[in-house]
């Protein structure tokens, strides 16, 4: 079966080799080494499956930022589901979430000892799970402004009495404040997510880039999305120059989805919340209004929650380098546990959970492991 055109025309490899090309000279002409973050996990996934990570000028150092859901769900709201999961509620999660520690538990660790923790795989699916039952279920809502749209559709699609949301959802460009103005950054230039821009916009980066001088495009997730994004981000970092450009435009528009984003804000405000390892984060945590108190498992099951005992934190969580990574600061390999004790099949930290997790990735590629060698960081050829 032929593949189809788009899909060729995104992996055109002399297209790749020109746009590689055009970031060597860009990096020739700035004469010193650069660092850019992308927020995003798909972006990593992306870079390390189609090798690209091999294929950047050795002085551009592109890390990876607090772009992935499960990586900044923080410890405290997995334990809050754990504890009425053991209580006997009902609780409904996205599967990546499944094996992420809390302090001392994760939802597997809890399922496995009897609590009632099932996996779904859409937020309508637990309407549809409520609906069947009259006991209460409670749906554990993670992820990023992209599937908060999601459980705000649910929840404003009369979604029936028994069913309970409890919102870890995040929004990104918080975030992304908290990278920029954390103390040692060294970050550039950021490229963002195409995906979430095109709930967002990519407008709604205008202010970031007005208050911190920094560039931000917008990208999709072909190889020729990454190294074109790339590209007009580093040239506009060694031109001094701080703009918005939108290089996902057959996706991504200036203001983006106005019925997804008003769905968002008419279920979700922003509030204060800590971001696993990274910081808390002013209005970086998507809470459920007032109006919907009715459906929030954190009111309905206030008394439940207060009662829980706080968990006592795993001895070796405390050497995670998981916020240190997130905030750009630090690599997979500078943590001590990476590949060793912390391995995606006994992971320590969240960012060795998830498929969109950096350590995750840098493990299952082989990247990382020839750096000390080469004194490049992920640089090695994914294995
Ligand atoms: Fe955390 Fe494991 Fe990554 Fe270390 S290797 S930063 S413990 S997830």
């Amino acid at each position: 079966m032929k593949e189809p055109l788009a899909k060729l025309e995104f992996r055109d490899v002399a297209r790749g080799r020109a746009l590689q090309a055009r970031l060597e000279r860009a990096m020739e002409r700035a004469g010193r080494a650069v660092t850019v973050m992308h927020v995003c996990g798909s972006h990593e996934q992306a870079i390390a499956r189609y090798g690209l990570r091999a294929r950047f000028p050795a002085d551009l150092r592109v890390q990876m930022g607090p772009g992935c859901p499960v990586c900044v769900t923080d410890a405290p709201e997995i334990d809050a589901c754990v504890a009425l999961a053991t209580r006997g509620v009902r609780v409904l999660t996205y599967g990546d979430m499944l094996r992420v520690p809390g302090r001392a538990r994760s939802l597997d660790d809890a399922r496995a000892a009897g609590a009632r923790v099932e996996v779904i795989y859409a937020a309508t699916q637990a309407a549809e799970i409520a609906r069947a039952t009259e006991e209460p279920v409670v749906f554990f809502a993670t992820g990023f402004e992209t599937t908060a749209v999601a459980t705000a559709a649910v929840l404003l699609a009369e979604p029936p009495a028994n069913l309970f949301v409890l919102s870890a959802h995040k929004w990104v460009p918080a975030a992304m404040d908290v990278v920029a103005s954390s103390e040692g950054s060294a970050i550039e230039g950021y490229l963002a997510a195409g995906h979430a821009a095109t709930i967002t916009g990519c407008g709604v980066f205008e202010p970031f880039v007005s208050r911190y001088r920094r560039p931000v495009v917008v990208a999709g997730f072909e190889p020729l999305d990454i190294l074109s994004g790339l590209v007009l981000l580093v040239e506009q970092v060694i031109e001094g120059k701080a703009e918005v450009v939108n290089a996902f435009p057959r996706c991504v528009s200036r203001d983006g989805n106005r019925r997804a984003l008003d769905a968002l804000w008419r279920v979700f405000e922003p509030g204060d919340g800590d971001w696993r390892g990274i910081a808390r984060v002013p209005s970086g945590d998507l809470r459920l209004r007032p109006q919907l108190a009715a459906h929030d498992a954190s009111v309905r099951f206030a008394a439940e929650l207060d009662a829980a005992p706080t968990p006592v934190a795993r001895a070796d969580a405390a050497e995670c380098r998981c916020g240190g990574i997130m905030t750009g600061l630090l690599q997979p390999t500078d943590c001590r546990l990476f590949g060793t004790s912390c391995r995606p099949d006994a992971p320590v930290g969240a960012c060795m959970v998830s498929t969109e997790g950096v350590c995750r990735i840098w493990h299952e590629h082989g990247l990382g492991r020839a750096s000390a060698a080469e004194g490049r960081e992920g640089s090695r050829e994914p294995t």
